[in-house]
């Protein structure tokens, strides 16, 4: 990748975050434009992969991981465990980042779309 992604340089302390927990090879973050009461991302550290059907082909394992810690996470910050989890996929679906990452959003939800 010619840029490093806002994703790469808040892991390395180079942005300010609210880091909120990490595994082997994931990060997690609160986000910093909330779209529901609990507004989670989960993150992959390495960068390699732009979305979440590339993380899917090449590595479904993380994917897998992902998934299991946004549970893990939701537990940890709602009363019920229950949660959304979004992955935005190419720029005409609003994704802004391409260092694939997971929206956990929970608490109050009631539409079925959410941004
Ligand atoms: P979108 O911006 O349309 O939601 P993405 O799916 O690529 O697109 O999500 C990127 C997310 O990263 C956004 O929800 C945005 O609020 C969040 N974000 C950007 N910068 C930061 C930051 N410094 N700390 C936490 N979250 C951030």
């Amino acid at each position: 990748m010619t840029d490093t992604s806002i994703f790469t340089r808040i892991l390395n302390g180079e942005i300010p975050a609210e880091i909120i927990g990490e595994t082997d090879r994931l990060f997690a973050l609160r986000d910093i434009a909330p779209q529901a009461p609990v507004h989670l991302l989960v993150v992959p550290k390495s960068a390699e992969y732009r979305d979440v059907t590339e993380l899917a082909a090449g590595d479904p394992a993380l994917l897998a991981e992902m998934i299991a810690f946004a549970g893990t996470l939701a537990k940890e910050h709602t009363e019920d465990g229950d949660f959304r989890l979004v992955f935005n996929t190419g720029a005409n679906a609003g994704q802004t980042v391409f260092h694939v990452h997971a929206h956990v959003l929970a608490g109050g939800l009631t539409e079925k779309s959410v941004g």
